[in-house]
């Protein structure tokens, strides 16, 4: 058994010092950045660590392995988990113990369903990449951009509902929010940090990562908050001075 897996062992340069062994399945390699078709072609300061090339069985099987995409998957597969569960937590506990109306309940719904949405589109994009098709590959890339529509609209749902109640805490979260979107976004369009380290951020710590993890934070906060305001309308109804 132990033979085996030595045998199945792949060692891939982690930066430009560490060598980590990853068990790589039969059928899957790895390509260096001149290797991969024009079409995968995106970024040349992630220089190695490339899927290409594979059906989508494979494509699937590559979730366990170690490649420049692994990050990205991993990330939103989780966010994905994350979402899930708190629609679950909220559906069952937060929302009935502040006696939420049925136009709470839709509009949390409607928003973390969107979020949910989100986060297994960029799954699928960034699972199926890598297939030998390019028509897949762009059909899955649409995909993911839509999935990132449908994401914020789930947070414009519930802002237009609560963004005009009458209390100025939500202002605020509101600037949160869109500090932490234009900070995803700054690392997404720059390439920054692997502009300044080509080839050593191959597998951890790209742009494209940092910008898959505050897409996280950023629906996360922005699912706090909607719950915030929503909890506050219950406790603190309006004075009748201000609603009219
Ligand atoms: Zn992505």
């Amino acid at each position: 058994m132990h033979q085996k897996l030595l045998k199945s062992a792949h060692y891939i340069e982690l930066g430009s010092y560490q060598y980590w062994p990853v068990l790589v399945p039969r059928g899957i390699r790895l390509y260096t950045y001149e290797q991969i078709p024009m079409s995968l072609k995106d970024n040349p300061y992630i220089t190695d660590g490339y899927r290409a090339y594979l059906p989508s069985r494979l494509c699937i099987k590559s979730l366990f392995i170690l490649s420049n995409e692994t990050v990205n998957i991993w990330s939103h597969l989780l966010g994905f988990f994350l979402f899930f569960t708190l629609g679950i937590y909220d559906m069952t506990s937060v929302l009935p113990s502040a006696s939420a109306s049925r136009e709470d309940f839709v509009i949390c719904s409607i928003c973390l369903f969107c979020f949910q949405v989100c986060m297994l589109c960029s799954v699928g994009y960034h699972l199926f990449s890598c297939h030998r098709s390019e028509k897949t590959c762009r059909r899955w890339m649409a995909l993911d951009y839509a999935g990132i529509s449908i994401g914020i609209l789930g947070c414009y749902v519930s802002g237009v509902f609560y963004a005009f109640y009458c209390n100025n805490d939500f202002a605020p979260r509101v600037v949160v929010m869109y500090v932490i979107a234009l900070l995803a976004f700054l690392f997404y369009i720059s390439k920054v940090p692997e502009r300044y380290f080509p080839g050593q951020l191959n597998y951890l710590g790209s742009s494209h990562q940092i910008w898959h993890i505050l897409a996280v934070v950023m629906l996360y906060w922005w699912h706090q908050s909607t719950v915030y305001v929503m909890q506050y309308r219950h406790s603190k109804p309006c004075p009748d001075s201000v609603s009219h």
